[in-house]
């Protein structure tokens, strides 16, 4: 039974979708105005695991994430670069998705952007000045936080004692300060949409219930994102979906921890911001989805070279594993026997750990447990049966590749338009070969290692060595 811990109840709860099988997630995504950061980073990876780990239950999970491809800090780097906001958007979703397929975060069902849904956010719009939940005041469209009743349950704050803290930044048109843009009214040479109230876009808010709304339907089971949402993003997105369609928006809230650098906050004024792809360039995509995974979701983290330099080592451990794996079920000998092994208890423990609120580091955990019992099992016995590899080849594959996504067992033979790339392997395969014939068995072993962090993975066999690619 999985439980997980619901920010609308502040309580763990048994997770009961609406639709079994079928299971409603959406994620807020990134403004496609720069490079998504390491603690964007964290967010994505540990809402990929949750969703893998729904599918491996069983669940037919429809994960949709928005791009918000129109808003200010857009426009305002559209003015910077000299380029009209639509490249802006354009230049960095592609950005997005190079850097997601890196970290290995599986594609999701839709990735719904801003600027494709204006008719959903138009009628939303409407609907809720109809409702008597929003106002036109002069081409701008607020919404009127007081219409709604139950505005503060996801945050747990009170309207009253929001208002004194708002009063600072009163915007004339506003009824109440704690009111929020839902159209904004373009200023000279800004990208418009038309709509009744006048020309202007959506305010950032808006976007996320009319397209999970959309994509999802009126009432869905699970939306996730950072803590920073909780307020004002998501409750503002209770009131609007609430409002306009007088049903519950979403049954399960999930957010994510803070991230921090050496126990500081990130920040560019420190000088301690890291984008994705600068990590990337340092640690694998697996290194850095283990060292995520070793911290609870809801937690903090504290990000340290140190720690993701461990992480990388921890990996070690499970390539050196999937090495032996390769080499065995390669050889396909027959005869030997199967020793005596209880795979189902290491299964049963790593989905008792998901299971109480995605607890990956105790996941963690089981992996290199089971990693080392199957290692002293090898050192132990002779002659093994095959079976009993291609089990465990199963087990890592389910949960630490399938679920963690910190290893692979895809194999994928090199495109044939790499011919450079086959002929360089070719020759470290050589000199690997002449080392290994002078008995330098570590240099030989460390240019394995090296070729297998970049995803090539050598496989002796009696023939000689041959290579395979991993994605
Ligand atoms: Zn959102």
């Amino acid at each position: 039974m999985l439980k997980l811990y619901n920010t609308l109840t502040n309580q763990i709860e048994e997770f009961k979708p609406l639709n079994p099988p079928n299971v409603g997630m959406y994620i807020c995504g990134p403004t496609v105005y720069d490079y998504f950061h390491i603690g964007n980073a964290r967010t994505f990876i540990m809402a990929d695991i949750i969703r893998r780990y729904l599918e491996y239950k069983g669940n037919n999970v429809k994960f949709v994430m928005n791009l918000t491809d129109i808003d200010d800090k857009i426009i305002k780097k559209s003015i910077e670069e000299k380029i009209p906001a639509s490249e802006v958007a354009k230049k960095y979703s592609d950005a997005f998705f190079e850097d997601i397929k890196r970290l290995r975060i599986k594609t999701a069902t839709l990735y719904p952007k801003a600027t494709e849904h204006i008719d959903e956010i138009l009628r939303m719009i409407k609907n809720l000045i109809d409702n008597g939940a929003a106002y036109n005041v002069d081409g701008n469209v607020f919404y009127n936080v007081s219409s709604f009743k139950s505005y503060g349950k996801l945050s747990g704050k009170k309207i009253d004692e929001l208002e004194v803290g708002a009063r600072v930044e009163v915007m004339e048109e506003k009824q109440n300060p704690l009111d929020f843009a839902l159209w904004k009214k373009s200023k000279e040479g800004e990208p418009f949409w038309k709509s009744e109230w006048g020309n202007g876009r959506p305010g950032w808010h808006i976007e996320c219930s009319a397209m999970s709304c959309k994509h999802l339907g009126e009432t869905f089971d699970i939306h996730a994102g950072g803590n920073d949402l909780i307020f004002p993003h998501h409750e503002n997105e209770i009131a609007q979906s609430e409002a306009a369609t007088k049903k519950p928006f979403v049954k399960y809230w999930l957010h994510f921890g803070f991230l921090n650098i050496n126990k500081e906050k990130m920040s560019k004024s420190l000088g301690n911001f890291f984008t994705a792809r600068e990590v990337l360039a340092k640690y694998s995509a697996e290194a850095i989805r283990l060292f995520f995974s070793q911290a609870h979701y809801r937690g903090p983290v504290d990000f340290t070279a140190e720690l993701l330099d461990a992480a990388e080592k921890g990996l070690e451990k499970l390539k050196n594993l999937r090495a032996t794996i390769d080499t065995a079920i390669n050889k396909n000998k027959t005869g030997g026997t199967i020793p005596d092994f209880d795979f189902n208890s290491f299964e049963n423990r790593f989905s008792a750990a998901m299971d109480e609120d995605f607890n990956s580091p105790q996941a963690v955990a089981v992996i290199f447990d089971f990693v080392k019992e199957v290692n002293r099992v090898i050192a132990e016995k002779e002659n093994i049966h095959l079976d009993f590899y291609i089990t465990v080849k199963k087990f890592l594959s389910k949960t630490a590749g399938d679920v963690l996504g910190i290893i692979s067992f895809e194999e994928k033979e090199l495109r044939k338009d790499s011919l450079l790339e086959n002929e360089l392997i070719k020759i470290l395969i050589d000199i690997r070969l002449k080392v290994k014939n002078e008995k330098n068995f570590q240099l030989a072993d460390e240019i394995r290692k090296k070729l297998d962090a970049l995803g090539i993975t050598l496989k002796d066999t009696k023939e000689g060595t041959d290579f395979f690619k991993r994605d």
